[in-house]
């Protein structure tokens, strides 16, 4: 896949990037950010040059989950991203002081994500994933106004609810041409590690329903697993912590659907 045809419409491409993967979802909280970082990262292990755009203003976590500690140096105009495992990595994060509330209105959003797509020296990428802020608002828009997008990534809990959120997503990103790679279903079940039994907590097979209906692909599942929020927390993703596991195993197949 390659972001041709972009420059078209007035977009352009953001130089050494071939393709733009926006990782959304409907609300905050269904693991849309650690689906972020464990798909970069498998895609790197499946051999790709990935980046990471932490474009979420509400909860910019990726710097953390992956451990980064160091900040992007400003040379000469140009921002050189903190790089973790090899993956270069800009975040909301860098632009506030710990704890400081994160109030964006929607040109300082568009502000902020010109400037993470034009002035960062990306360097030669075969994917830079974006984690969006959750919902269908400005920081989509802007996206997709100022570079071609490959496509979207739709993060969904398994409920019945994940169909309303996830069409009302299909619709935006469709609204301003960005085509559908596929819906993810994340917090699947939670199969217990002591009595062996699976638990359809948030209960089962949304995501794929939502995929169905909605004509899109079903890229994968990932079960509820307690190695995945410790993995985040302590900023060594799955895939680089337990890369053997059936977990690193589900995000694996999940990137090779993309
Ligand atoms: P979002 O980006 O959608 O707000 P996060 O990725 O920040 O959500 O995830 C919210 C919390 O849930 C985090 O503590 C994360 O570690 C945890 N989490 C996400 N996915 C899973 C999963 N499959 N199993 C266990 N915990 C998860």
């Amino acid at each position: 896949r390659t972001t041709g045809g972009g420059a078209r419409e007035g977009k352009a491409a953001i130089d050494g990037v071939k393709n733009v993967i926006a990782v959304s979802s409907g609300k905050g909280g269904v693991g849309k950010s650690t689906t972020a970082v464990n798909l970069s990262i498998a895609l790197s292990r499946l051999g790709a040059r990935v980046g990471i755009l932490d474009s979420d203003v509400y909860g910019p976590n990726i710097p953390m989950m992956l451990g980064v500690s160091t900040l992007p140096k400003q040379i000469n105009n140009r921002w050189f991203p903190p790089k973790m495992h090899d993956i270069p990595v800009m975040s909301m994060a860098f632009m506030a002081p710990p704890g400081a509330p994160l109030i964006w209105r929607g040109p300082m959003l568009h502000g902020i994500i010109t400037q993470f797509i034009r002035d960062v020296e990306w360097g030669e990428l075969d994917y830079l994933v974006v984690d969006m802020p959750p919902g269908t608002g400005d920081a989509q828009l802007s996206l997709a106004q100022l570079v071609p997008v490959t496509g979207a990534v739709i993060v969904t809990t398994p409920q019945e609810v994940a169909l309303s959120d996830s069409r009302r997503g299909l619709a935006m990103f469709q609204k301003v041409n960005v085509p559908i790679l596929g819906i993810v279903e994340n917090m699947s079940s939670f199969h217990c590690p002591h009595c062996h039994h699976e638990t359809p907590i948030f209960s089962t097979g949304g995501g794929e329903h939502a995929a169905a209906e909605l004509k899109v692909p079903f890229l994968g599942r990932i079960p509820i697993d307690l190695a995945i929020r410790e993995a985040g927390d302590s900023g060594r993703p799955i895939g680089l912590a337990h890369p053997e596991s059936p977990l690193s195993e589900a995000y694996l197949k999940i990137a090779g659907n993309i």
